[in-house]
């Protein structure tokens, strides 16, 4: 090995040893806040192109949650009371909401669905308050 490679190497070692030696993740993270290091999607909910509910998807949606028979195909609770079907949502288990194949249906209660990569935002609806109230009183089915 020629004489300055081995320098080099030597030199690039010692560095990297002290980088490693006085790492500490505490002052990483403040230094690199993490909501810098994750990758954030660049579209939102309603921004992102093409991600559009398909024309026919309150029938379909309907149709499905009606087949399931109106259980939550997480928790299973049972909303197959009329005035209960607001609160079980259809999701698309690949987050495109144009792709109504129904492998890609999941029934949801707005419970469970809330709890979906991305869906916190459910959690500041009406709706899902009402239904956090109700929710320990419903009979669940069993899945
Ligand atoms: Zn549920
Ligand atoms: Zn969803």
């Amino acid at each position: 090995m020629p004489c300055s490679l081995a320098i080099l190497t030597v030199q690039r070692s010692s560095t990297r040893q002290r980088i490693y030696d006085t790492f500490v993740l505490r002052e990483y993270f403040v230094a690199y806040p993490k909501n810098q290091i994750v990758t954030l999607p660049v579209h939102t909910d309603n921004t992102a192109p093409l991600n559009e509910y398909r024309d026919g998807f309150p029938q379909t949606s309907q149709r499905y949650r009606l087949e399931i028979g109106w259980r939550c195909q997480n928790c299973g609770v049972d909303l197959s009371h009329p005035s209960h079907h607001k609160y079980l949502h259809t999701h698309h288990l690949n987050g495109q909401k144009y792709d109504d194949r129904a492998e890609n249906y999941k029934a949801l209660c707005i419970r469970c669905h809330a709890e979906e990569p991305m869906h916190a935002h459910l959690k500041n609806s009406p709706n899902y308050k009402d239904f956090m109230r109700i929710w320990p009183r419903l009979p669940a089915s069993g899945v």
